[in-house]
């Protein structure tokens, strides 16, 4: 049976879809057998992050349909045979998805994978309520602004109103050269502020999309990358190794790359 992650957040666009591609990819990569799923039903996402767009043949709808099994609607990639993804419709169709059918899906798909991620639509509205139900722990996507980590917050609570308690945090974006400057917040505010686990910390890194299009198989360890790797040993092995975004930032060297990033 599957280990079922919902990756979801509070606020939208603070990076569920990145978290859920790279953590899916990188668990690939260490050899686990990885479904992501693209829970933004009706705004098919996941597929164009991951530059799977043009091996959609069906999609999540097309099961419900009866057009095809929901093994023939799971495309894999194209470098790493174990990382697999559920693309959703590219209209509302999907938006009539019943829980039931759902749950089948799930139930269909669930003994071929370690692991299936949800990468989670935005809000808690109905788009919500149809994927929250298809996973036993959760993974809080926040960046170090208020208004994202008090939607955070809210979104715990919703969690655990359904019954969802195993909970994790990762905060990207971060800006180790504001964190430094003391201009962001740090991450020992928002862990004390959650009282959560943070398994994860992901900088602000410019090349992030690149990295997925080659199905996590670069060459360069870009900060992100190397962060993704920790994050995806966490999940694994429940030993936490957070990245240190403010490294890069700290002594002479450090002052001098944070005097250039202002100017850059
Ligand atoms: P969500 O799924 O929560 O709506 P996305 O994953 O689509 O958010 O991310 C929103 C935007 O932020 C995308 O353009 C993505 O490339 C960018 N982004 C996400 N994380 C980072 C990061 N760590 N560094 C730089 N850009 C990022
Ligand atoms: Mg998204």
């Amino acid at each position: 049976m599957a280990r079922k992650i919902l990756i979801t957040s509070g606020k939208g666009g603070v990076g569920k879809t990145t978290i859920s591609a790279n953590i899916g990819t990188r668990l690939a990569k260490m050899g686990y057998s990885v479904l992501i799923i693209d829970g933004d039903l009706a705004l098919n996402n996941l597929d164009i992050v991951m530059g799977m767009e043009n091996k959609v043949v069906y999609d999540i709808s097309d099961i419900t349909y009866g057009k095809c099994r929901a093994k023939q609607a799971v495309i894999t990639d194209y470098y790493n045979p174990n990382l697999n993804i559920l693309p959703s419709s590219k209209g509302v169709r999907a938006l009539g998805l019943s829980n039931l059918a759902l749950d089948g899906i799930m139930h269909d798909l669930d003994k071929n994978y370690d692991y299936i991620l949800i990468d989670s639509p935005a809000g808690i509205d109905n788009a919500f309520a149809k994927v929250v139900g298809l996973a036993k722990e959760a993974i809080v996507v926040t960046t170090p602004h208020i208004s994202a980590i008090r939607d955070a917050d809210k979104m715990c609570s919703v969690l655990r109103s359904v019954g969802i308690t195993d909970i994790k945090i990762v905060v990207n974006r971060v800006r180790g050269d504001l964190v430094v400057s003391g201009e962001s917040i740090s991450v020992d505010f928002i862990s004390d502020f959650f009282r959560l686990p943070i398994i994860g910390v992901v900088p602000e890194d410019d090349e992030i999309n690149n990295q997925l299009l080659l199905g996590g198989d670069v060459h360069v360890s870009t900060p992100a990358y190397v962060s993704f790797g920790k994050i995806a040993k966490s999940v694994s092995t429940g030993k936490v190794d957070i990245y240190d975004c403010t490294k890069r930032y700290r002594g002479l060297m450090g002052s001098i790359r944070r005097k250039l990033r202002k100017v850059i």
